[in-house]
């Protein structure tokens, strides 16, 4: 199994992050950010382990072979988009993250909300509850919330 760091680049362009910002926000150095993102340092399976969570896509994306699609980028920007909008608290049922990740961050996981473009950013429970049960209520909460939340947020 080999890593191919330089697919950090494409993730990150998509996200519209500086090298700089990046490190900041998953906690490495900008320098290593910059030779995994160069093919000159390959990251180990624990580092990647860091940039999959941090993009939310599965750390296969990072497989050398492992074609990136575009679907597959559009999805990480959404689910980070969803990450900043619920900002620690979960989109379904309200409650603050149960932890933090080591650099701070509030621990919420994503779904991408079928038939739809919309991924929520939620609680750990919550989002088992969705995966098992998909009620149509909580899909309907939630992509309510996720409309208002784009109408609100527009400056203009
Ligand atoms: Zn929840």
């Amino acid at each position: 199994m080999k890593i191919d760091g330089t697919k950090i680049k494409k993730y990150r362009k998509k996200l519209k992050l500086t090298i700089q910002q990046l490190a900041d926000k998953v906690g490495l150095s900008s320098s290593a950010i910059g030779m995994y993102e160069r093919g000159q340092r390959t990251p180990d399976l624990r580092t990647i382990h860091i940039f999959a969570r941090f993009f939310s896509v599965e750390v296969d994306y990072f497989l050398v072979g492992m074609t990136v699609n575009q679907e597959q980028i559009d999805m990480s920007y959404a689910a980070n988009q969803a990450l900043e909008r619920a900002s620690g608290i979960c989109e379904l049922c309200g409650a603050m993250a149960p932890f933090n990740h080591s650099n701070g961050t509030p621990y919420l996981e994503t779904y991408k909300i079928k038939a739809s473009e919309h991924v929520a950013a939620v609680c750990p429970n919550c989002r088992k509850k969705l995966e098992i049960l998909e009620l149509p209520g909580d899909i309907i909460y939630l992509q309510n919330k996720i409309n208002n939340t784009h109408v609100s947020a527009s400056p203009i």
